[in-house]
């Protein structure tokens, strides 16, 4: 707690002075001025107080003692219990610049048009919860500073004759990067910390700990290297882009080497410094049952990351009434041959189970942060104790990215698509023939592979959506054959194949908020977890 030197109340710090202010007596300090003795000592640690949520043991620390009444990991409304302890120093500090009335303003605003979300995201108590917290973040700083040689091409045509001249592209590369910054935090999901950014590194100003009071802060527990690869990566990109574009250059095809490494030694790519830095987030959570949906503000620049579950029965009303609506206005202007009308049942029924696959898999990818290099880390930590490199191997692989594999496949691709096109005309003709048939397959292999990721995902028990797509498809498919002359039972087909649709879109509705809404988090994990 830092003391105010005129009547002794409580300081803190106040985002529209940028200064440290008295509640009681206005009195208004630099936050450089008010540090205690043993702030002032040039350690890499500093005293704080630290919160601990008794529910899912995540923490946070602050400059104040006073009692913290929720917690923003898990979103339970307990008193978190405290402790003095020692943290890492952070070298630099964004303070917040956004209020917290800024901040519910931005809120408010992006949940004007979120119709389908549970009102208490929107009930003004529950909007008051924001809370200030500086989120951990390596800043890096990276140099090149190289004579650079790239090779060129240059074609033109003179007659039956392709020419190529090639080049070396010289020049002096003197290149700074300050501001890549990566979270630190592995409780911080990645997807969230992406959506807030960027956060303009220019305004970061020296740590001291007197910024935290009235705030919170979370740990960094997440080491510098783990996205060393990625920043660099990042830089030699945009040095690159940038050289190809100088005006000297122009005209040429400029050669990176195609492969990193060889544009890393090329550009002579260096990391100087690795920062601890604080940049500020207004963080409120909001929990149902045993998941939990979180909101962020951008405390620099008010730019706004919310998770956005939907309440089932505002949702399925508001689709019941579109539906009457939709049907009556094609009835009304349109006449549909029976038989088409079951064939746009059936299709509709595998485009549900599609979807449902795709969700599916979605989710999958969230629950084992597929994509969240910093909790991969941490996961990847806890579980090396009692599991062999073959599952790793499996997490590390890169993602499929379509721009690399045409970029290396292009000649392939051409000869395929003429031979795809070929056959294309054949399969036209065949599709009339075929188009029941393919339909069929198209279910049975969205239901397999949908029961598979269910098991796979674990606690979905629900697989009613692709059996019963796959059943009514099979039905409408043998009342296709049959080819039976009475409309009805076109009819009839094409009602069991919208009983289908029916059941997938609830699976896919029901699911939806497991997608979007977050595990409850589980902090002090100890060897076998859920997770294993
Ligand atoms: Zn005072
Ligand atoms: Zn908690």
């Amino acid at each position: 707690m830092y003391e105010c030197p005129n009547c002794g109340g409580n300081l803190k710090f106040d985002i529209t002075s940028q200064q440290l202010a008295c509640s009681f007596c206005d009195t208004h300090m630099r936050p450089y001025d008010v540090d205690k003795e043993t702030d002032a000592v040039e350690t890499d640690y500093f005293e704080t107080t630290v919160f601990t949520c008794p529910q899912c043991g995540g923490e946070i620390f602050s400059g104040d003692n006073e009692a913290a009444s929720f917690c923003s990991f898990c979103g339970a409304s307990t008193i978190l219990s405290s402790r003095i302890s020692k943290e890492k120093r952070p070298q630099y500090i964004i303070p917040f610049k956004k209020t917290k009335e800024d901040c519910k303003k931005a809120y408010e605003k992006k949940m004007r048009f979120a119709f389908f979300v549970p009102d208490e995201l929107k009930d003004a108590k529950h909007i008051e919860s924001f809370r200030g917290i500086y989120m951990p973040y390596w800043t890096y700083q990276l140099s090149q500073n190289q004579h650079v040689t790239l090779n060129g091409k240059k074609s033109h045509r003179s007659g039956d004759y392709v020419i190529t001249e090639h080049y070396h592209l010289t020049g002096d590369l003197n290149a700074l990067y300050l501001g890549y910054s990566k979270d630190a935090s592995a409780n911080f999901y990645d997807n969230l910390s992406e959506t807030l950014a960027p956060f303009d590194a220019k305004e970061l100003v020296k740590f001291t700990p007197s910024y935290l009071s009235g705030f919170y802060a979370d740990t960094a527990d997440v080491e510098e290297d783990v996205y060393l690869e990625e920043v660099m990566g990042l830089a030699e990109e945009n040095s690159f882009e940038r050289i190809c574009k100088e005006p000297k250059f122009k005209g040429y095809d400029v050669d990176s080497g195609k492969n990193k490494n060889n544009l890393r030694s090329k550009l002579g790519t260096v990391c100087r410094t690795t920062d601890r830095t604080m940049y500020p987030v207004w963080f409120l959570s909001y929990r149902n049952k045993d998941r939990v949906a979180y909101a962020a503000v951008n405390g620099q620049t008010g730019k706004v990351a919310v998770d956005l579950p939907i309440d089932m029965k505002k949702y399925m009303f508001t689709s019941l009434i579109l539906a009457v609506i939709i049907f009556v206005l094609l009835n009304l202007f349109l006449t549909i041959k029976p038989t088409t009308l079951m064939m746009i049942g059936c299709l509709l029924a595998l485009g549900s189970a599609a979807l449902y696959a795709k969700e599916l898999n979605d989710i999958y990818k969230k629950e084992h942060f597929i994509d969240d290099l910093g909790m991969q880390e941490k996961i990847a930590d806890e579980e090396s104790l009692y599991e062999e490199g073959n599952d790793k191997k499996k997490k590390n692989k890169k993602t499929f990215s379509v721009k690399d594999f045409l970029k290396k496949h292009w000649i392939t691709m051409i000869w395929f698509m003429v031979v795809f096109g070929q056959l294309g005309i054949m399969f036209l003709y065949a599709m009339v023939v075929l188009v029941w048939p393919l339909i069929l397959t198209g279910t049975v292999i969205c239901g397999v592979i949908g029961i598979k990721k269910c098991k796979k995902t674990g606690d979905i028990r629900k697989t009613p959506g692709f059996i019963v797509s796959m059943i009514m498809v099979g039905i409408a498919v043998v009342i296709r054959l049959i080819n039976p002359v009475s409309d009805s039972y076109y009819y009839l087909g094409a009602v069991l194949a919208l009983v289908a649709v029916l059941f997938n879109m609830m699976d896919v509705i029901s699911n939806y908020n497991r997608l979007v809404m977050r595990r409850l988090p589980q902090f002090d994990r100890k060897g076998g977890d859920d997770r294993a």
